[in-house]
């Protein structure tokens, strides 16, 4: 049968590369099963056909659409996921393995479009906290807005998550309206080449919105410009060879690199062999080495326990990957899977025997494979190092695979310093009933790692563990982990817009935010904004309500009514000797509730429920005697489905001498 060739995807055609192509190996039969290539694609045309059409189709949706478009992508991935995993095997991937990168990828598609729907506008611009007034009058103010870049994201991905490692970039780029340019690890993009295919063939992106290289970048690097980025996965030499391109330099390309990263487990100093967090340390410890065959850039190359555990807790994990069981994945019982490639195993058996100059193997054997055939697959290898101080390569180098190393530590100072020797990392865990433990960590050794967790009985039944990066959670670490962060909910977004500190009027800053900013025009008409549909909600559109005298006695009714009795409201003479309030005053809940008395309107129409109240300030005490009245205006709305959508209103709430007495956020669930 002849060789299927990977096809790359450019200015929207599938082309094969021209000639100078790979052979590329399942991993478990070591078999040929594609070839790939590059070579005779036009990299820059490739950069241009998306800066001229996919990045203007991309920007001309708002958020939501693009939100939904991702949600989209999920479902065709999710509906052809048998095909993924027939793939995925000849990765070396169990079915456990290929389900993070399959559906966990998808899964941060549903996460990204679920967060752009919710917590993005339904529009162009993101705003970026608060408007800052700039001038006493209130004309000239400030704010900060993002945009999306102009160019091309180029995402140059590593061969062990093919799908995920595509999509958790994807997810932030596209719902930021960038349009991308994908290159997977060669030795497993053929997984990456039959993902893509699916969401190109699901027939919801724009053209011009992705395209794909199966093979090396030729000269793209050379034609990055200020609007472009390259978010890189890979090895610490790659991304250094990159991120010092001259172009990369000269243009200020943003760079974001996740690289190696020597991850650390902890085992507290109060976790002795008789607690459940010893055995959640070996179990978890055990579990990194093997998931995936260890190729997983969160794993944990470096497990510390207290000097005087460190005998349990090598025996309990030679017990524990004593029953490891490595073969072909797809067999029933097999609970690892081989690694990508035999490069890759070359590349663990040298680091390994680097590791071991300094560090005693005590379970496994690198150089015989436990699988007959000419699969790359390795058994599980457990180091020890005796004298982390005295051994730095166990701190620096990183065997990508089924590997770790077990070290002691004197106390809690200790571990906290061999845990930042790895220079910056991924993710570290620490296995702590203690929180003092837990806290010093954190103080200690935040500063060295992108993400903690802590785990003790409460919380491992629903620990998502050690090693997953999650799409609502940063993702990446400093130094040696490159100093980039993907992921993290919008955070990532981000990444991929540009912000600009806006300086203008209230009136013109609004326009083009989308949202009603304090000082604008409030626009009041015939009909009360409660008889308005969300689509004939202007934004600013206001009510002024009539006034209403509070007296003592609805504050006692009030009082009596809730149960609310309060010395301020109740006590006048305490409430005289309150350096606030200097007599007796409203509930501010009462306040609350008058101005819903005041601005409602009561049938049934487009308003269907109120959903809830956000940054409510009380300003100014209201004394009995005191009318209140309120000022009700559209700040943003926003459609959610057919069937509903949320509005905004800003809700200001003034006393008899238009003093603020309460301002604040109102939500309600309205008819589209
Ligand atoms: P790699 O050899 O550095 O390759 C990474 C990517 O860079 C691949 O797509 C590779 O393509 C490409 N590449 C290599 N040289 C290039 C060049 N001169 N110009 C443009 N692209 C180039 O790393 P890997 O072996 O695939 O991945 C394993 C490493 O990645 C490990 O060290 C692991 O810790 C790290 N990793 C980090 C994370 C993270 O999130 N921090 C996640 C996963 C993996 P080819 O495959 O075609 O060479």
């Amino acid at each position: 049968m002849k060789t299927p060739t990977l096809l790359n995807y450019a200015a929207d055609q599938w082309i094969a590369g021209a000639g100078g192509l790979a052979d590329v190996q399942s991993a478990v039969s070591g078999e040929v099963i594609a070839a790939t290539g590059s070579q005779g694609l036009d990299f820059r045309a490739m950069l241009e056909h998306g800066r001229k059409i996919g990045g203007p189709a991309l920007r001309a949706m708002t958020f939501h659409q693009r939100a939904w478009m991702l949600k989209d992508l999920a479902n065709a991935i999710m509906a052809r996921k048998e095909e993924l995993y027939e793939l995925s095997y000849e990765t070396g991937a169990t079915r456990t393995d290929g389900w993070i990168d399959i559906e966990g990828g998808a899964g941060t598609l549903f996460s990204f479009s679920s967060k752009g729907r919710r917590e993005l506008p339904n529009g162009r611009v993101l705003i970026d906290g608060a408007m800052e007034p700039l001038s006493r009058g209130g004309s000239f103010v400030g704010q900060h807005v993002y945009t999306p870049l102009q160019g091309v994201a180029v995402h140059i991905n590593a061969f062990n998550f093919p799908i995920w490692g595509m999509l958790e970039k994807l997810g932030p780029t596209l719902l930021a309206g960038v349009p991308a340019i994908v290159k997977p690890g060669s030795s497993t993009g053929y997984l990456t080449e039959a993902a893509f295919r699916i969401m190109i063939e699901a027939g919801v992106l724009p053209p011009g919105a992705l395209q794909l290289i199966m093979g090396g970048v030729g000269d793209l690097l050379d034609h990055l410009t200020l609007q472009d980025v390259v978010s890189f996965t890979g090895s610490a030499a790659t991304a250094m060879k990159l991120q010092t391109h001259p172009v990369i330099a000269r243009e200020s390309v943003r760079f974001v690199a996740e690289r190696d990263s020597l991850n650390a487990s902890i085992l507290g100093p109060d976790s002795g062999p008789d607690t459940p967090e010893f055995d959640l340390f070996v179990k978890e410890v055990a579990r990194e080495m093997t998931v995936k065959a260890g190729q997983k850039c969160t794993a944990i190359r470096r497990a510390m326990a207290p000097a005087a555990h460190i005998d349990a807790v090598e025996q309990a994990l030679r017990d524990r990957l004593a029953k490891v069981r490595v073969g072909d994945p797809r067999e029933e019982g097999v609970t690892m899977g081989a690694l990508a490639s035999h490069a890759q195993r070359d590349s663990v058996r040298a680091a390994v025997a680097e590791l071991a100059k300094s560090a005693r193997i005590v379970s496994g054997d690198p150089e015989t494979s436990p699988v007959a055939g000419n699969g790359a697959f390795m058994s599980p290898i457990l180091l020890r190092s005796d004298d982390p101080w005295g051994n730095d390569s166990v701190h620096d180098v990183e065997a990508f695979g089924p590997v770790s190393t077990i070290m002691p530590y004197r106390d809690l100072d200790d571990a906290i310093a061999l845990a930042n020797r790895g220079m910056g990392s991924l993710a570290l865990s620490l296995f702590t009933f203690d929180p003092a433990v837990a806290e010093a960590f954190v103080l200690g050794a935040g500063a060295y790692h992108g993400r903690m967790v802590i785990i003790d009985r409460t919380s491992a039944r629903e620990s998502t563990g050690h090693g997953s990066p999650l799409p609502v959670l940063v993702h990446g670490g400093p130094g040696r982990a490159g100093g980039g962060e993907e992921m993290g909910g919008i955070r990532g977004v981000v990444h991929y817009m540009q912000r600009t500190a806006l300086q203008g009027s209230p009136a013109v800053l609004s326009s083009i935010v989308g949202q009603w900013l304090p000082g604008a025009p409030k626009v009041e008409g015939e009909l009360h904004p409660f008889r308005r549909r969300i689509a004939e909600l202007d934004i600013g559109y206001t009510l002024k309500t009539a006034s209403r005298t509070i007296t003592i006695e609805d504050i006692e009714h009030f009082a009596h009514f809730t149960g609310d009795t309060f010395y301020a409201h109740m006590d006048e003479e305490a409430a005289r000797a309150s350096p606030i309030f200097g007599g007796r005053v409203a509930h501010g809940y009462l306040i609350l509730s008058f101005a819903a008395g005041l601005f409602v309107d009561a049938p049934p129409g487009p308003v269907l429920a109120n959903t809830g109240l956000d940054n409510l300030r009380f300003l100014t005490p209201v004394y009995p005697g005191d009318s209140i009245r309120v000022e009700l205006t559209v700040k943003s709305k926003s459609v959610r489905d057919e069937e509903k959508g949320e509005v905004r209103w800003a809700v200001q709430v003034f006393n008899q001498k238009d003093e603020a007495v309460a301002s604040y956020e109102l939500l309600t669930m309205n008819r589209p």
